[in-house]
């Protein structure tokens, strides 16, 4: 079943921000995907032709399982009803322009087949949140090593900000951002996200 709601969050580990030549932010970055763009594991990332450059994101996603409206981040954890990988695949030329403009990145984060994630795993099952390690392989080498302990605002914090704002439904996904490593993919490339204790998503890549 597609979530109602998938919520991304920007810029939340230092040494991505620096790799994007970004600064860090004072209040958690917030944008989304739409559900429409969210594919399963094994499914095909569709480069559509003439983009430049798209790159992985591989990121840990929260799946809320209990209604969440203005909670504490002390409350927060008890919303979350699994966790699953995620990749945040980014048509980074489009982003990069519309950056520059102050333009909106919807276009550039929300492409059909640009959300793939994982099977859920029930969050009593994962480990502590703040200890995973978020690894992304493409073509089999290792490209990103992430530890979640290193996120600027933290999952409950995440949690807390959000829902002051929006309200997290059931099956609503949230992807905690991206550590550093981000990279091009192509036609013929396979990505594969890994997060010990989580899961693993792999997809293959199909376009120029
Ligand atoms: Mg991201």
């Amino acid at each position: 079943m597609r979530p109602g709601k998938i919520v991304c969050i920007g810029q939340n580990y230092r040494a991505h921000i620096k790799e994007l030549k970004s600064e860090v932010p004072s209040e958690p970055v917030i944008f989304l995907k739409p559900s429409s763009a969210q594919i399963a594991d094994r499914e095909e990332i569709l480069i559509p032709p003439g983009l430049g450059r798209v790159d992985y994101e591989g990121e840990l996603a929260v799946i809320v399982g209990r209604r969440a409206k203005n909670v504490t981040p002390k409350q927060a954890l008890k919303h979350v009803g699994a966790a699953a990988v995620f990749n945040d695949v980014t048509a980074r030329d489009v982003q990069s322009v519309a950056r520059k403009a102050g333009l909106p990145w919807s276009l550039a984060k929300g492409m059909d087949t640009f959300a793939p994630m994982s099977e859920p795993t029930p969050i009593v099952e994962v480990p502590d949140l703040r200890a995973l390690t978020v690894q992304t392989r493409l073509n089999g080498e290792l490209r990103q090593d992430g530890r979640t302990a290193d996120m600027i605002f933290p999952v409950e914090e995440l949690i807390a900000y959000i829902s002051k704002y929006m309200v997290l439904e059931p099956g609503d996904v949230i992807a905690t951002g991206t550590p550093e490593g981000v990279g091009a993919i192509k036609g013929g490339d396979t990505v594969e996200i890994s997060i010990k204790g989580v899961g693993r998503l792999t997809n293959p890549v199909k376009g120029p």
